[in-house]
């Protein structure tokens, strides 16, 4: 069979498995209504722009304002080429608002995460997973498990006694990594930080977070999970992304004490042979960061609207998974029923997507529903009154 012909035959199995997937595409910002092409207005309740800053003029200005000050490009890897203040400023500002000595930005928390288990970890050195951990972690531990032959370990989701396990089965590692996400994206829990960190305390172990969906997001202020927890400071190192609510954009970083920060900008291979985040984006996440702490209160509001419209679904029958976050799972069953849903709720004027099998556990099929700061109550009540209509058409309520 051809290359062509190859590839044509596995997208042709998505397609019957049902794991195709069809892109939507937007005539308009992203914000809690936005224009999808061929639809109109739609709700999104699919996006993590969870504070509304994807389209704050703030924000957007500071961007303008970039490209006329440091042009379109960075040129080249930042080492060779030369490194923009404005990254410096918001590397500042990112671990100032994180609670941490210092932070390196890439392109992506994707390659921030890349970046760390390779460049931290050698053959006398353990990573421990939690098992429901981001894509990017799992790929960075196989990354550092191909490339320096270190041991890995994943402990099942959030099971302290199975990190103990693990943690005491490597007692004679060099550095024992315990990396986790602060929120789990698919299920919308918060990791158990001062657990974890206590018994890394115990056994001499160092913690990484991945707060991508808690920056912005937890805590008072939306310092992240560490500041949920009142453990500013305590987290030994953070990533996380600025395409989430610090701006929606793109880029990501790391954070944690300024020897790590040097030892990366050293020795990370995304940080040395890619370009760093066009001063335009670095400037709008700067501006986010700073629209945030000088705005606590879209925190307050995007959890006030995340309780509400789990309430109200609960009230209508339906039963999302519990939780705390502005990450609403309301579990479906098979990968069928979650994208039948999600058309059908398209077609009343609300985009959430369905996710099913292999990102989500088999039989664990869902609509993963996000709020955002900048929805209004309108907003939710139109959305909840689609997923009435839809949920007694299929029967589910
Ligand atoms: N980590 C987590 C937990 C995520 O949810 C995501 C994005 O979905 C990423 C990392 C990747 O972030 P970025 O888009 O900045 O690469």
């Amino acid at each position: 069979m051809s290359f062509a012909g190859r590839l044509e035959a596995e997208l042709e199995q998505f397609r019957k498995d049902g794991v195709y997937k069809r892109l939507n595409y937007l005539e308009a910002p992203q914000a809690a209504r936005t224009k999808m092409q061929g639809r109109g207005e739609v709700v999104i309740l699919s996006s993590n722009n969870y504070l509304g800053l994807c389209n704050e003029p703030a924000v957007v200005a500071a961007g303008k304002h970039a490209l006329d000050q440091f042009g379109a490009g960075t040129g080249s890897v930042r080492f060779i080429c030369g490194t923009f203040t404005i990254h410096r400023e918001l590397e500042q500002a990112l671990a100032r608002f994180v609670g941490c000595e210092s932070s390196l930005t890439y392109v992506s928390c994707w390659n921030a995460n890349e970046g760390l288990c390779p460049t931290l970890l050698g053959e006398q050195d353990i990573v421990i997973s939690d098992q429901l951990n981001h894509a990017s972690i799992i790929d960075s531990i196989r990354l550092a498990k191909t490339i320096t032959k270190c041991q890995t370990a994943v402990y099942r989701h959030s099971d302290m006694a199975d990190l103990r396990d693990k943690l005491r089965a490597a007692k004679d590692a060099r550095l024992k990594l315990i990396f986790t996400d602060g929120v789990f994206s698919m299920e919308g829990d918060i990791a158990r930080l001062p657990d974890i960190v206590a018994l890394a305390r115990e056994h001499d172990a160092v913690v990484a977070v991945d707060d991508s969906h808690a920056t912005g997001v937890l805590g008072r202020s939306g310092r992240g999970s560490a500041e949920h927890y009142g453990m500013l400071g305590h987290v030994d190192i953070i990533t996380s992304t600025l395409g989430k609510a610090l701006g929606g954009a793109a880029g990501g970083f790391t954070a944690g004490p300024a020897v790590l920060v040097d030892y990366l900008t050293q020795r990370s291979r995304p940080q040395l042979f890619s370009n760093a985040l066009p001063p335009t984006v670095a400037a709008s996440a700067l501006a986010a960061v700073g629209y945030l702490e000088r705005h606590p209160a879209l925190v307050t509001r995007l959890h006030e609207h995340a309780r509400y419209f789990r309430e109200r679904l609960i009230a209508l029958g339906f039963n999302p998974l519990p939780g705390e976050t502005p990450i609403v799972p309301v579990i479906l069953g098979e990968t069928a029923q979650a994208i039948r849903m999600s058309e059908l709720l398209l077609d009343e004027g609300v985009f959430v997507t369905g996710f099913g099998y292999p990102v989500v556990p088999q039989g664990h099929a869902r609509l993963r529903c996000q709020l955002s700061a900048a929805h209004t109550r309108d907003d939710l009540d139109f959305a909840l009154s689609a997923f009435k209509m839809v949920g007694t058409k299929l029967g589910l309520i």
